[in-house]
This record gives structure tokens, C-alpha cells and sequence, in this order.
């Protein structure tokens, strides 16, 4: 399906890959494995099964958002203009996490958040904060790997300035550039590009298991926490278990419970850079929230995005 995928649709899909993850997976956020394998036989299952009603994206999209208006408009990441994206952005009732709603909370209001974002946490936060927020930078700098190391740690600064916070970040947006950048997935290419660029054993080791994983029921094996230790690679191997299919991807990261929104937004992102918007099943799209930055705002903003990444190559 991705070699019939245009640019710009990877682009598309990649956003409202993302949105779409995180909205089915928030239904099931801090649910056990065990209820999720009891209520559903397999991933096919959930995904033809959503839950009734409209689908309403959390902090991961609504943060992600943010980086790409901020990459749409400045070509890179402006410390100062990322942080007025997500003070003005911020709706407390889309789900921040303790320490993001802190450090927000505080950028809002002129106060110093660089010092909370140091502090709430000590030596700062290893949270999938900005791993799950980070894949606008890896489809903007898809044709330069060193750039999107760079741009995900500034990315990631405002909020986590943990090292391990930072590098799942990194691992997550350079999956999407990778995954936007090739027809045809060689796992092992993607997962050795990855692996050698960690400086930590916890992200190069499992990448290194990724690789070799055959198995849905191996998947949870990977973590399915809010560490970004324990979901940024479980995300990736996600997508790498089965690359062809956006909905087996979403579908068995949120049947591993947990941290299900994020887990499925990082996959969904990452799938999305892939497959195009065509592989997301029209049904989920259609139940997709669409008033305020909604569906068609995140189609549109994917659009800016990919115009400014057409800019910045010529
Ligand atoms: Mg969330």
C-alpha cells in the first residue's frame, strides 16, 4: 500500500495517524492487558468494534499540534513560539499528565517553566511527554537524519530535559522519517538506523529485540507505562511487527492496555508516515472529533506542513 502513497498523503497520514491512535486508544487508557484480551480476541476486533460515539484526542495530539504550527511557521523549532503553541493550545480536559500541566500551567502565566520542568521530576522527567508529540519533526526533516536528532531534543526541552525523555523523543521522530522516506520497510535497516544513533542501553538494547520480534504476544514484553523507556520502543515494534496495517498496529498497541493513547498514538504517527491516509480505516477517520482543530484542521495543518518541508528541500 505505501508505494501508492504520495508525499504529501504520508504527510496526512502520518497527523491524523497519530490523532486517530491516541482518540481510540484514550478510551482505554490505565486498563490491563488482562481486560483488554478478555473484552477483545484480537486487534481486528477492537478496531471494528470502536467504542460508540465521537473519538476525542488527548494532550498527544493536542501538544503534537503544536510542534507542527510551529515548524509550519518557523521551519524549525523555535523554543519560544513551541512553548506559546502549547500555553495557547492547552485545555486542561484533554488528559495532561501532573507535571506537563505544571510546567503549561506556568508558561501561561509568564512564570519560569524551565525551572518545573527541571524540578518537578528530579533531573527531570523520562515520561513519553515528548515522544508522543514529536513525529511533525521527523516528517519535516525526513531527508536529514542529524537535523531530526536535533530538532526532536529541542523539541522535547520545554517539557522533559531528562535524557531518556529526550532520546525517546529522538527514536520515535526519526521511525517517522525513516518510515516516511521508504516504499518498501527493510526491518532491519530501520531498527539498526535506530539502535546506532541511541546513547542508552535502555532504548538501543530493545531496539536490537524489536528487530527480532515475531510475535503479537511478545509485544508487551516492550512496556506499556508512561516511561518513555517503556512505550517509545513498544511503538516502534509496534509498527515494525506489522508495517502493511495502520489498524493491526493501533490495534495491538491499545490491546496491550496501559498507556494506550499515547502507545497508539506514536504507532498510529508513525503507520500514518508509512501507509498514507488511505490506511486508515475511513470508519475511525469518520468518528474522528472535527470542530475545533479537528480532523480537517489537522488535514490542513499536515498540508502547511508538507508545503514548508517542499520550501525548505527546493
Ligand atoms: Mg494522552
Amino acid at each position: 500500500m505505501s508505494k501508492v502513497a504520495s508525499l504529501e498523503d504520508r504527510f496526512v497520514g502520518c497527523l491524523l495517524g497519530l490523532a486517530v491512535g491516541d482518540a481510540l486508544g484514550a478510551f482505554f487508557e490505565g486498563q490491563s492487558t488482562d481486560y483488554m484480551t478478555r473484552h477483545y480476541r484480537s486487534a481486528a476486533d477492537l478496531i471494528n468494534n470502536p467504542p460508540p460515539g465521537e473519538l476525542w484526542y488527548t494532550d498527544d495530539t493536542q501538544m503534537a499540534i503544536g510542534v507542527a504550527r510551529t515548524l509550519s511557521v518557523c521551519g524549525a523549532i523555535e523554543e519560544k513560539y513551541l512553548c506559546r503553541q502549547f500555553a495557547s493550545n492547552y485545555d486542561p480536559n484533554r488528559g495532561y499528565g501532573g507535571g506537563a500541566r505544571a510546567v503549561i500551567e506556568a508558561m501561561r502565566h509568564g512564570h519560569d517553566h524551565k525551572y518545573l520542568a527541571a524540578d518537578y521530576f528530579p533531573g527531570g522527567s523520562f515520561g513519553n511527554g515528548a515522544a508522543m508529540r514529536v513525529a511533525p519533526v521527523g516528517l519535516l526533516f525526513r531527508d536529514d537524519h542529524d537535523g531530526v536528532w536535533e530538532q526532536a531534543r529541542l523539541s522535547a526541552l520545554p517539557t522533559h530535559v531528562h535524557p531518556l525523555g529526550i532520546e525517546g523523543a529522538q527514536i520515535v521522530a526519526l521511525a517517522v522519517a525513516m518510515a516516511s522516506s521508504v516504499d518498501q520497510l527493510d526491518r532491519g535497516v530501520f531498527f539498526e538506523n535506530l539502535a546506532s544513533r541511541c546513547a542508552s542501553l535502555e532504548y538501543s538494547g530493545p531496539l536490537g529485540r524489536a528487530r527480532r520480534l515475531e510475535h503479537v504476544r511478545d509485544l508487551g514484553l516492550f512496556g506499556n507505562g508512561i516511561e518513555a523507556t517503556a512505550s517509545a520502543v513498544t511503538a516502534i515494534a509496534a509498527f515494525g511487527l506489522t508495517p502493511d496495517s495502520y489498524e493491526e498496529t493501533i490495534g495491538n498497541a491499545i490491546l496491550l492496555g496501559g498507556d494506550t493513547d499515547t502507545i497508539a498514538a506514536m504507532a498510529g504517527a508513525i503507520s500514518g508516515a508509512y501507509l498514507g491516509v488511505r490506511a486508515i480505516p475511513s470508519h475511525l477517520l469518520g468518528k474522528l472529533e472535527d470542530r475545533h482543530q479537528g480532523r480537517t484542521y489537522i488535514e490542513q495543518l499536515a498540508k502547511n506542513l508538507y508545503e514548508k518541508y517542499v520550501q525548505t528541500a527546493e
